[in-house]
């Protein structure tokens, strides 16, 4: 199949493109579908203290369960929203839902809200946060976003201020999947994370590899001396929790202390 786009500018289609073309375009059909009508959905997985063990917050994780297909993973359809645009709409959602939700809880509880590289460039994000905030109530300094490296990786400058733009609102950023990216040193140089989140990848190994937990052990160093909060994500046993004890970590995310929930259980287990 080739199809002609100008002249001499072909196109090459093989089945299995096309196929996967097809499934894309039902999947931003249905994920549309599934913001308009409301069935994308918010968890919430518990933020520990350590060494108390106390909560103090959560991340917040979308869900969709896909009509015919069962739940699709944030990482199969964020993608999808990115290519579309429909990130934007799907973010600004989220940001709603989830600081209308966080101001149910104690107030010392604070909610963490995803925002992905692409999300990040288009227009609107700034206004998202702000209505969000102003909606709900929440107080800002309750509310922290989570990017990742991608969101610094080129066009600094205009990058840098939108960061320092939303902490001037009064919300906290915080740098998700430290440790998977590039440079990851340099970004700390130029703007001053509220929260570093060392990536799962480095906590899974922390017992049976030497250098993992050499890694994590420089990492919560490098947070120290900035005077920045680090968060071991991915904590999924005791032996894990303890090393991280050990090495001065001070907070805490994973299976061990709690999965992902919905919102009701996330707030019974806050309440009491
Ligand atoms: P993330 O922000 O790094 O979120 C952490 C992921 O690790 C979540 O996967 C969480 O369920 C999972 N996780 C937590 N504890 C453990 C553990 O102990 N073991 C293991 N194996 N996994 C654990 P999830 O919910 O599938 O989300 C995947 C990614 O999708 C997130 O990574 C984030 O990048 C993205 N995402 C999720 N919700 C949103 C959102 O609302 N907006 C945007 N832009 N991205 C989102
Ligand atoms: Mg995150
Ligand atoms: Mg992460
Ligand atoms: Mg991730």
């Amino acid at each position: 199949q080739v199809k002609e786009r100008g002249r001499g500018d072909f196109c090459f289609f093989s089945p299995e493109m096309n196929a996967r073309l097809m499934e894309r375009r039902a999947m931003e059909a249905d994920l549309r579908l599934a913001l308009a009508e409301g069935h994308l959905r918010l968890h919430y997985q518990p933020q520990v203290a350590l060494p108390s063990g106390r909560v103090i917050g959560a991340e917040a994780l979308l869900r969709w369960t896909r009509p015919g297909h069962g739940n699709v993973p944030p990482d199969r359809f964020i993608g999808v929203a990115e290519e579309t645009g429909l990130i934007a709409p799907i973010g600004a959602w989220a940001l709603h839902e989830a600081c209308r939700e966080a101001a149910g809880w104690p107030e010392h509880l604070g909610v963490a809200v995803n925002v992905s590289a692409v999300q990040f460039r288009l227009p609107g994000l700034y206004e998202a946060v702000a209505s969000a905030l102003k909606a709900s109530g929440l107080q800002p300094s309750r509310l922290e976003l989570e990017i990742t490296e991608g969101v610094l990786l080129n066009d600094t400058d205009d990058t840098l201020a939108m960061l320092n733009r939303l902490h001037a609102l009064g919300v906290k950023i915080a740098m998700d999947d430290f440790g998977t990216g590039y440079s990851s040193l340099g970004y700390l140089q130029k703007f001053t994370f509220d929260k570093i989140k060392i990536d799962r990848s480095f906590i899974q190994n922390l017992g049976n590899d030497a250098n993992s937990a050499a890694i994590v052990r420089a990492v919560v160093g490098i947070t120290r001396s900035l005077g920045v909060r680090a968060n071991a994500e991915g904590v999924e046993n005791a032996g894990q929790a303890d090393m991280l004890v050990a090495e001065g970590c001070g907070e805490v995310q994973g299976y061990h202390y709690g999965r992902p929930m919905p919102p009701g259980d996330f707030a019974r287990l806050v309440a009491g």
